[in-house]
Parts: structure tokens; C-alpha cells; sequence
């Protein structure tokens, strides 16, 4: 591809401080970041470019992902009919058997997955670490340059195992001290904090009823020290909540104020049983929250407030949660159910169709503290586009182009470039091979059904 690459004749969605729209547009990218966006259709200037012809397309931001567990794609289509806290009984003994191969190979096809679904910027939170598993943090930060995606690596953690009152059994936990050491080292391994960075780390204990208090009060701590981001799950289930006020003493919000568990830099997977004040403390802080309506209707847990949420001025991205809790892992259809879900409940102006792609792509960077570089397609940022194929069967002649990705079947891909480079043409992956994916993460599940005896 030449130095210059300009795609011509599509429909650009912005996402700038305007939320602008072009119906015919183009955008000049240059190298790994986009030198101009505008109205109409390219001029050529003399200067030597790659010309992409975008008609019939749809342009966007790529779509950042909020919250995910990419070792589960190794264990999709376990315990299809429970609640949260059966699902986690029925996998943790799965879990505890993943080691650096299956993480590998898992994180490959779930990344390779989330590319095929626009998602340009892959976040995930690994917290099982079981003793001898190697290294899995690097196995999947690995698989993610492998796909060409932009990587938002967190290092989670459990240190209250079931003999101390928590839900992981004593196997899959480790100690404070090993915790905090493993994510500083991590830290030092593989976070950058440049403008152009490809992978970036946070600290991450996996949820209130499965940390101890001094550790989410330490690693708090170790991420303001290293200017880090901070995330959790919370407020996912009303057995949660019971957890916290019978324990603590405390709604989880209050518990984890009191840990010094909010502001800009944090971010809480899921947020659904928050109440106003909640909500209102969230706002106040710059607290932001996951929304992942797929994994939270399918374990029944109840649908995010975003509206309230919204209207209060806290942050709100998308996640996709882990893959089983959702065997889909498509960011764009989550943009749909959060549409879906919001209206259903809070009637037809609950979430708009712009306001949910807007929560894919730069409320998911502003999120991860990354909105200055990517979530919108702004002369200057990050060249993180995707360009989706509009004159199909299935949304050829769609009024509303946005409508037809929000609302409509996910469309083709044309084209997803991250850092000006292509990840995804003509709808398959360009750097790595799709069936090999298909294999490794086969025989990863393969491997975690029937694992080799120890000993
Ligand atoms: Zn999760």
C-alpha cells in the first residue's frame, strides 16, 4: 500500500465534536494516521495515492471493545440455561486447566472474530492465572499483533478463594504479593503510553466477590502509581449486591468509593443494578461503564440503565463480555441490543441509533483513556476505519445508512484498517489465516473438554 490511501464515494460518519456526516465523503490517510476527512469526492492533487473506491459504502470509526475474556472461547456453549453464579460454578473448573497454548489459540479466534465485526480495538480482562499455566497475558497479546488489531490488555486476578468465603475454588487463586508483582511486571513488559501505541495494560481484579479488600486497595494504588487504567466487573448481579451489604456492609458502589475505586481513570464492566445515587456518584467521578447487553441478557442478569446513565453524563462504551457468555462476540450487533434492550424497557427514546454507535466506538476509547488518538475519524488521529458494503441484498436502497448497521443484519466489510494498515478486506482476515483459527481454537476446546490426566 502507497504511503497515501484515500477512500472515495462513501457515506463518512465522523463521530467528531460535530458528529458530523457526509453522505458522499473521503478520507486521506497517510501512513499509520488520517490526514483529512471531507465532503465530497476526492480531487486528485498530483500526488501518488491508493485510491479505494468506497461507493456504496458506509465509513466509520473502527469499533472499540470494551470488556472481554478472550480465554472463553475455548469453553463457549457450557451451562446455556444458568445464572451467573451457576455459570461460574459449572466453568471454574474448566478455567482452571487453561494454560498458555489454549489461551493462544483461544484469544487468536476471538480477536480474529471481533476484527471480522469492526473491531478495531480489542480489550480484554484475564483473570485466571492457574499455577503453571505459563505465560497467557503474552500468549494473547501476542495473537492480537498476530490479527493486527489494537490491543487493551488487562491483568486481573482472584485472591479469595472458596475456603475464604469467595466463589473461585482455592486452585485458580493467588496470592496478594503474586498478584501485584505479575501486573507490575506486565506493566513494564508490554504497556506504551505513546501516542502510537499498539498495546497498553491496566490493572484489573476480576469482581467484589472474588478479590479481597486489601487487594482491590493495593491495585488501585499500583495503577495510580504507574498511570494506569483501573477496571472490574460490578454491579452485575443482585447476588452481588447481597455479597457486598451482608460482607461490607455496603452497596458495591459505596464499597468501592471507599477503596478509592473511582474516577476518569476507572471503568466497571456491566453496572446494571445501580441505583440513582449510583448513577449520580458514577457521573460526579467520571466513572465510566461496559454495557454488555448480549452476555447480560443471556445469563438473565437484567439490561444496564444507559439511558439514566447517559443522562447523568457518565461514560458509556460497549463490550461484548467474554464468549461464554456470548457465543456472538460481535460489537456491532451489541450496538443493536443495546438499542433493543434500552427501548424495550424505557420506551422508543430511550437510546438513539447514533447515540449506541457512538458508545462503540469513541465512548468505548474515552473508556479506555485512549479517545485522543482513536474513536472517531478526525484528520490527525489514528487511521482505525472500517468501511461497510451498503448495496447488498440485505441493506441496499436503506435510508438511513447508520440505521441500517445499528438496526440491520451486521453488513460485509469492504475494508478495516488499523494504524493505516489492513486487518480485514473483502470481509476475511488479511494477516493471518482464518481456518487455522478455526483449528487451534477446536482443539483449545477440545483440550479443555477432555484434559490429560496429571501426574
Ligand atoms: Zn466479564
Amino acid at each position: 500500500m502507497s504511503e497515501l490511501t484515500v477512500i472515495d464515494g462513501a457515506t463518512v460518519v465522523t463521530m467528531d465534536p460535530d458528529r458530523t456526516e457526509h453522505s458522499v465523503g473521503h478520507v486521506v490517510v497517510e501512513g499509520s494516521r488520517i490526514r483529512s476527512v471531507s465532503a465530497g469526492r476526492y480531487a486528485p492533487t498530483g500526488e501518488d495515492v491508493a485510491l479505494i473506491d468506497g461507493t456504496g459504502c458506509v465509513l466509520t470509526p473502527g469499533l472499540v471493545n470494551t470488556h472481554h475474556h478472550l480465554y472463553q472461547w475455548a469453553t463457549r456453549g457450557y451451562a446455556v440455561d444458568a445464572t451467573l453464579f451457576e455459570w461460574l460454578t459449572a466453568l471454574y473448573p474448566v478455567w482452571g486447566a487453561i494454560d498458555e497454548r489454549v489461551v493462544g489459540q483461544a484469544a487468536a479466534a476471538g480477536v480474529g472474530r471481533l476484527a471480522l465485526s469492526g473491531c478495531t480495538t480489542v480489550m480484554d480482562h484475564h483473570y485466571v492465572f492457574p499455577r503453571n499455566g505459563g505465560d497467557v497475558l503474552g500468549a494473547e497479546i501476542a495473537a492480537a499483533g498476530d490479527v493486527g488489531v489494537r490491543f487493551f490488555a488487562t491483568r486481573g486476578s482472584m485472591d479469595l478463594g472458596r475456603s475464604d468465603g469467595g466463589l473461585p475454588p482455592d486452585h485458580v487463586v493467588e496470592s496478594i504479593d503474586q498478584i501485584l508483582g505479575a501486573t507490575a511486571a506486565a506493566i513494564d513488559a508490554h504497556h506504551d503510553a505513546s501516542p502510537d501505541a499498539m498495546v497498553r495494560v491496566g490493572v484489573a481484579p476480576c469482581s467484589p466477590f472474588s478479590v479481597t479488600t486489601d487487594l482491590l486497595r493495593e491495585a488501585a494504588r499500583l495503577a495510580r502509581d504507574r498511570g494506569v487504567r483501573l477496571h472490574t466487573h460490578l454491579a452485575e448481579t443482585l447476588d452481588e449486591d447481597d455479597f457486598c451489604r451482608e460482607r461490607f456492609g455496603q452497596a458495591p458502589i459505596d464499597y468501592m468509593e471507599s477503596l478509592g475505586w473511582l474516577g476518569p481513570d476507572v471503568w466497571f464492566a456491566h453496572g446494571i443494578h445501580f441505583d440513582d445515587n449510583a448513577i449520580g456518584t458514577l457521573a460526579r467521578t467520571g466513572t465510566g461503564v461496559a454495557h454488555c447487553p448480549s452476555s447480560n441478557a443471556r445469563l438473565g442478569a437484567g439490561v444496564c440503565r444507559t439511558r439514566d446513565l447517559l443522562d447523568a453524563g457518565a461514560p458509556v462504551g460497549l463490550g461484548v463480555d467474554g464468549a461464554a457468555s456470548n457465543e456472538a462476540t460481535s460489537l456491532l450487533e451489541e450496538a443493536r441490543h443495546a438499542v433493543l434492550f434500552a427501548r424495550a424497557l424505557g420506551g422508543p427514546t430511550a437510546l438513539g441509533v447514533r447515540q449506541a454507535l457512538e458508545a462503540a466506538t469513541l465512548g468505548g476509547a474515552r473508556l479506555l483513556g485512549w479517545a485522543d488518538q482513536i474513536g472517531s475519524v478526525e484528520a490527525g488521529k489514528q487511521a482505525d476505519l472500517c468501511v461497510w458494503r451498503m448495496d447488498t441484498l440485505v441493506h441496499a436502497g436503506i435510508a438511513d445508512p447508520v440505521a441500517g448497521l445499528v438496526l440491520g443484519a451486521p453488513p460485509p466489510l469492504d475494508l478495516v484498517l488499523v494504524a493505516g494498515r489492513a486487518v480485514v478486506r473483502d470481509n476475511h482476515l488479511v494477516r493471518v489465516e482464518e481456518s487455522a483459527l478455526a483449528r487451534g481454537a477446536a482443539e483449545a476446546s477440545e483440550r479443555l473438554r477432555h484434559p490429560a490426566p496429571v501426574g
